[in-house]
Parts: C-alpha cells; sequence; structure tokens
C-alpha cells in the first residue's frame, strides 16, 4: 500500500520526531564515512526548510552497559551541522524531563539529535514506557532509519504506535529504498535476475525461496554454492558448507529446476591465506582444498546472464572478496551489473558486502540503488513488507 511521506504533513511548527540511521563510524570522535548522514538529507532538509522542529534519534554501535563515550551520537551533530550550514544542538540523553524541555524550546528549522538510544536498554525491547517518553517529544513522528526497519524496537515501533492519532510518516530515505525494493520483487521487468552469494546457505533460504517464485534466473556464488553441491553429491574438499542444511538444499534444487543457477567451476587454495591458487571444476573440490571464489567460466556464464537482464537483485559476495586473490567473481559481477545499469536495467543492491564491493570498486553511482539495509533488505525481499512501515500513515 502506497504510504504517506513526511512531504505530506504541515510541518511548520511542529516538533517533528525522526528516526535516522546515524550509525556511522566514529574514531576517537571523529566520523569516518559519513554517508549515511548524508541520505537522510533531503528528508531533514524538507522538514526545516519549512519550519519543523526536527529531533532526531537514531543508535550507534552496540553499546553493552549504558553510556560509553566511544558510542556518542555527539560527533554526528557537529557533521550534521556543517553538512546543513547552521547549528545542531545535542542532548546528552534521549528521554527525561530535561530533553523535553529543551524540545519544548525548539525554534521553527531548528535541529536537535538525541543521545544514543541503546545507551537505554529499553530501546531494543521496545519498552512501552521508554517508547512513551520518546513519543512524547514529537507531534509528527518519521521513520527514515530503512537499516533498522526490519527490527521492532522502541524508536522504530513502540514509539510510533504511542503516537497513534497524530501524523506518522516514512521519510524519502525509505520510500526510495520501498520502491526499488519493492518494484523489482512485485513488478519486475523481465527478464529478472537474482544474484545471491555469502557465506551461508541458512541465512537466505527463505529468500532463496521467495526468489525462486519470481525471478527467472538465481545465480548462486560465495560458500553457500558448495551446500548445493554437497546436496548433488559433488565434492567440497575443506570448503564452508552446513551439513544440516543438504536435505533442504535438494529440495530447493528440485523446486528451482532449471531457474537456479550453480558454478560450473571454483578458484580453491590450502587457505584462506594462501595465494597459491587453482581452478577446479564445480563439485569436484580435492579433499585438502577450500573453494573461495567462482572460476572465469563461472564468471562468463553469470556475465552472460546479467547482460540479458531487465532487473537486477544482488545481495552477498561471490568469493571471499577481502581477499585480492578471491575478489575476482565479486568484482566481475559487480562490473557485470554497473554495464547492464547502463543498457537501461533496473539494479538494486541489497547492502550488506555487495554494497562494500561496489562501493570499493567506485561503482556506487553505475547502479539504480544500493540500498542502506543489508539485513534490512534480505528481510524485505523475505517478507515484503515491515511491520515499522505497515503502522505508518
Ligand atoms: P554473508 O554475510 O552471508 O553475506 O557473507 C559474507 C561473507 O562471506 C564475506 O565475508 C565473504 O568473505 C564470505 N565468503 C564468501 N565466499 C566464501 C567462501 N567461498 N568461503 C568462505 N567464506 C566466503
Amino acid at each position: 500500500m502506497a504510504k504517506k511521506t513526511i512531504a505530506d504533513v504541515d510541518v511548520k511548527g511542529k516538533r517533528v520526531i525522526m528516526r535516522v540511521d546515524f550509525n556511522v563510524p566514529v574514531e576517537n570522535g571523529v566520523i569516518g564515512d559519513d554517508r549515511r548522514i548524508v541520505q537522510a538529507l533531503p528528508t531533514i532538509r524538507s522538514i526545516i526548510d519549512r519550519g519543523g522542529r526536527l529531533i532526531l534519534m537514531s543508535h550507534l554501535g552496540r553499546p553493552k552497559n549504558g553510556p560509553e563515550s566511544k558510542f556518542s551520537l555527539k560527533p554526528t551533530a557537529e557533521r550534521l551541522g556543517q553538512l546543513i550550514g547552521r547549528p545542531v544542538h545535542f542532548c546528552q540523553d534521549c528521554i527525561g524531563p530535561e530533553i523535553e524541555k529543551k524540545a519544548a524550546a525548539l525554534h521553527d528549522g531548528d535541529v536537535l539529535i538525541l543521545e544514543n538510544l541503546r545507551f537505554h536498554k529499553q530501546e531494543e525491547k521496545n519498552d512501552p514506557a521508554f517508547a512513551g517518553q520518546l513519543a512524547r517529544l514529537g507531534e509528527v513522528y518519521v521513520n527514515d532509519a530503512f537499516g533498522t526497519a526490519h527490527r521492532e524496537h522502541a524508536s522504530t515501533f513502540g514509539a510510533a504506535q504511542a503516537m497513534q492519532g497524530k501524523p506518522r510518516t516514512i521519510g524519502f530515505l525509505i520510500e526510495k529504498e520501498l520502491k526499488y525494493l519493492g518494484d523489482a520483487v512485485s513488478a519486475p521487468q523481465r527478464p529478472f535476475v537474482a544474484i545471491l552469494g555469502g557465506a551461508k546457505v541458512s541465512d537466505k533460504i527463505n529468500v532463496i525461496e521467495q526468489l525462486l517464485g519470481k525471478c527467472d534466473k538465481l545465480l548462486i556464488g560465495g560458500a553457500m554454492a558448495y551446500t548445493f553441491f554437497l546436496a548433488q553429491g559433488k565434492s567440497v574438499g575443506k570448503s564452508l558448507v552446513e551439513p544440516d542444511k543438504v536435505e533442504l538444499a535438494k529440495t530447493l534444487l528440485a523446486k528451482a529446476g532449471g531457474k537456479l543457477v550453480l558454478p560450473v567451476d571454483t578458484v580453491v587454495a590450502d587457505g584462506i591465506d594462501s595465494t597459491q591458487t587453482s581452478i577446479v571444476d564445480g563439485g569436484v573440490i580435492p579433499a585438502d582444498k577450500s573453494g573461495f571464489d567462482i572460476g572465469p567460466r563461472t564468471i562468463k556464464a553469470y556475465q552472460a546472464e546479467i547482460a540479458k537482464a531487465k532487473t537486477v537483485i544482488w545481495n552477498g559476495p561471490m568469493g571471499v572478496f577481502e581477499r585480492p586473490q578471491f575478489a575476482q567473481g565479486t568484482r566481475a559481477v559487480a562490473q557485470a551489473v554497473a554495464d547492464v545499469t547502463r543498457h537501461g536495467a533496473t539494479t538494486v543492491i541489497g547492502g550488506g558486502d555487495s554494497a562494500a564491493a561496489i562501493e570499493q570498486m567506485g561503482l556506487s553511482d553505475q547502479v539504480s540503488h544500493v540500498s542502506t539495509g543489508g539485513g534490512a533488505s534480505l528481510e524485505y525481499l523475505e517478507n515484503g513488507h515491515f511491520s515499522t512501515i505497515d503502522i505508518l500513515d
């Protein structure tokens, strides 16, 4: 169902509380990569330019026992201030009477960032009292944190529930994510090619099942392929496999018919640190070797499938791309996805490692969309909706 966005709400003079994903890397108080802040700018600007009084809330990292300065959101207030060219207020906490006073004192166009939500363990528990205290701060609720949209936390779910009766909308980042991911799965231009890789089949079983029902070809790479080889009775040597998923892999293979495509060759080595590599046929991995990447014939075959596509979704690397000797498969797929985008295909990169690979290669702006949420995009492909967004207007 189409969702209202913040553009549909008159925010002038109103306190707008917005969940953003400012979970940026911070080292010694310095932000390494500010992309997550930059991606929230269209929504932030839309609110403050129209006279809204903006209160931003986010998590950063995984603090375990209350406040820790290395997980403070303070550096993001400074960075956002530079980006929008005006001072951004910062609060030492995210709830309580002091914060309520500061929120009430905001003027039109002001921005206030609350301290890390996860300094309170009630955030991840979706504690109703904590959610209620967040909700009290705003008169309008916005969620623009795609990266945490698959989690029912106090800031993403409870606070929105508590603000029933007030305007509650998505921001432009979530709107864009839903458009690309949603269109790709519900109304794809065909051929629709899905590419899945990464370490484990188990993480992606439900996604494989969902995608098999929708796509024309599902190309498999990464260690995931070896569990399918086992299911076919082939040899995988010392490769990373999930023996307890072999039966399931058999079922998926039977269901998939010709849709599920496995590597025809594999780059193998003695171990992950070895630079002595060789190529073997797919599923013929010697007992003393492990597979770490798709081989050159697989690259060619996958490039050919991708080149024919009108829609591509890619999640998970083709090999251990962190090591140059095993990065070729992932790099070739990234390039093929960028190339087919130039020829008019819609291409969506599902966050996480595939997004990192595309970025490392400088190809981010040569694909249609790079998702800002790895886990969230997988869950969206699996379920087709988020409860945190279902409850918004
Ligand atoms: P995931 O989080 O499931 O998407 O997995 C990503 C990780 O899978 C990356 O860190 C890769 O290094 C790893 N990976 C990909 N292919 C292999 C492989 N053949 N053997 C071991 N790990 C792999």
